[in-house]
């Protein structure tokens, strides 16, 4: 296996395990296999592929994803329990995320015990693994609720016990990015030698701005689901956080966007929830464009209403006729369609469309066109 990772922001893509975790959604073998192919083409450098500790399905399957000999890394999610780990080991795999709860309204209300008791299963399930030869990340659920100082201590133990990284998970997604940075921060100038991962949810809409805020603060792995699917709200959107990191913060993880469209519609299909139109990045309609102005400035230079390329993710710029349409986006509609505009007849035509989108409320087809068009030179 190459490393494809070296001094980059890495995403762990879990659309196979919290992604598949959405209440709800089931992928079938062959739906993970084609899931699995595509993250592992377009460069996504880690997917978290299944909890084989579920049974001996699970096993295979993860077993299955294994075979495919892919060059990203596969990781299984695992609780501290030496039998989890076990199973991941049987399945093939060669990196786990071990997950244990972290805040006290966990081990108090979950699991029913103490610091004490965690620090153990801790010490005993990474001690096991690591005995075994895997690439650890330690996953702290709801680490967002939990005592700073804990989590600093848990950290110490899991970089002493030879831990390759530490996952930050703000499981209930009740952070703001302020806070993320500030906390990741501390974290990091705390167990400085000991890599951050940053594992966030979209309960309160924040998931990938969460996300980019741990990046920022030192976190240099981040996971993410493709179309943000996941538990309740979702996760990290995959297409979401490698655009802003592009965009947004000059930070290339190294991953092929003009198959995200695909990408995002494949996993629509395999999850049966559909991917809604004005989904940011990778819905069919973002570069739809109806507003007389808008249309105007991107027919001129699209850098003017728009922050990307469109085809960078696989999309094409909808110029769209309706009710806020103008003349520039009529006379570029009607030229697509080999139709002349007859001298002194625009304000007539831009009239009637608008009427025809209010009546239709939605924009204009191309068949509505040819035939407002057609009455309208007949009128005429
Ligand atoms: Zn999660």
């Amino acid at each position: 296996m190459h490393d494809r990772t070296e001094g980059r922001i890495i995403i762990d893509d879990t659309t196979l395990r919290d992604g598949e975790q959405t209440a709800g959604v089931v992928f079938s073998l062959a739906e993970k296999k084609s899931i699995a192919r595509l993250l592992d083409a377009i460069g996504v450098p880690e997917i978290e592929c299944g909890i084989p500790a579920m049974g001996k399905e699970e096993q295979a399957s993860v077993r299955a994803l294994v075979e495919l000999g892919l060059n990203a890394r596969l990781l299984t999610w695992n609780r501290a329990v030496v039998s989890d780990i076990q199973a991941s080991l049987d399945a093939g795999v060669v990196a786990v995320d071990i997950s244990l709860s972290v805040s006290d309204i966990h081990i108090e209300h979950k699991l029913r015990k103490d610091r004490v008791w965690v620090k153990e299963q801790l010490k005993v399930a990474l001690g096991f693994a690591k005995q075994h030869g895997l690439y650890v990340s330690v996953g702290g659920e709801d680490a967002s609720r939990a005592d700073l100082d804990f989590l600093v201590e848990l950290m110490g133990i899991a970089r002493d016990l030879g831990a390759d990284r530490f996952r930050f998970c703000d499981t209930l997604g009740i952070l703001d990015p302020l806070t993320t940075y500030a906390t990741v921060r501390t974290l990091r100038s705390k167990v400085p030698d000991l890599d951050l991962e940053v594992h966030t949810h979209n309960d309160l809409g924040m998931a990938t701005a969460n996300a980019i805020a741990g990046i920022r603060a030192g976190a240099r792995f981040v996971n993410t689901t493709v179309n943000g699917l996941g538990e309740r709200a979702g996760n990290a959107a995959l297409e979401e956080v490698v655009m802003a990191l592009k965009h947004a913060c000059g930070l290339d993880p190294g991953v092929d966007t003009r198959r995200f469209v695909e990408l995002s519609q494949l996993v629509g299909r395999a999850s049966c929830r559909p991917v809604p139109p004005w989904k940011a990045v990778v819905g069919e309609r973002v570069f739809a464009v109806e507003s007389g102005l808008h249309a105007d400035g991107v027919l001129k230079y699209p850098g003017n209403y728009e922050g990307f390329d469109p085809a960078e993710v696989g999309l094409d710029r909808l110029m769209v006729l309706g009710k806020h349409s103008g003349g520039h986006g009529l006379r570029h509609r009607l030229a697509t369609l080999d139709i002349a505009l007859p001298e002194g007849e625009e304000q007539r035509v831009l009239k009637m469309v608008r009427r025809r989108s209010q009546e239709l409320k939605r924009p204009l087809s191309d068949g509505d066109l040819r035939v407002l068009m057609a009455e309208c030179c007949h009128a005429a």
